[in-house]
């Protein structure tokens, strides 16, 4: 059964997201961070490992990294126009693990500091898109036993990929953070 309007927007994306109606689907959403001043230009702020893709391609992508014995993966987007600072992913507060398995301790640790993504240009400026996806609505209520309902079943994506345009010089990042959240 098809959901009206589409794949709702998480809670914690609901002020930035702009939905692209051409490419969302009743289990993908994907759309623009736009700020509430209008800005499409941020810093992409990461706690996080830059490694690069591990079957030979050269692509960057952020993962998962090791601090203080604790994992950490956290994604935010600093308005270039406002500096007001948005958090788009956190591994123990968002996804299907996140939101429905996050641990307290590994929530109220204290994170390693955001590093800023840079463009091969050096320009730390980017447009920001997001892709998520999921499954339906029925099938994430069923397997979240209860957890999810009708009211927060878009909460348990399965996967998040975040992709950047560089302001400067405009080259694409597909996938900067390619992350499976199950
Ligand atoms: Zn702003
Ligand atoms: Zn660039």
């Amino acid at each position: 059964m098809s959901v009206a309007g589409g794949y709702p927007i998480p809670r914690h994306l609901s002020e930035v997201l702009r939905r692209n109606p051409a490419k969302s689907g009743d289990t993908r959403l994907v759309g623009d961070v736009v700020c509430a001043c209008g800005s499409r230009s941020f810093a992409v702020l990461y706690v996080g490992y830059p490694g690069v893709r591990d079957y030979g391609s050269r692509t960057p992508v952020l993962q998962t990294t090791e601090f203080g014995g604790r994992y950490f993966f956290r994604i935010a987007a600093r308005c270039d126009g406002c500096a007001k600072e948005h958090l788009l992913f956190d591994m123990h507060l968002h996804g299907w693990n996140g939101f429905l398995c996050g641990e307290e301790a590994d929530r109220k640790a204290r994170p390693p500091a955001y590093a800023k993504w840079r463009c091969d240009c050096g320009g730390a400026s980017h447009r920001i898109e997001i892709d998520i996806l999921a499954e339906d609505k029925q099938i994430s209520v069923e397997e979240s036993g209860g957890e999810l309902t009708d009211d927060s079943w878009f909460e348990g994506f399965a996967w998040l990929t975040l992709s950047t345009v560089c302001d400067a010089c405009k080259l694409e990042r597909h996938a900067l953070v390619d992350y499976e959240t199950m």
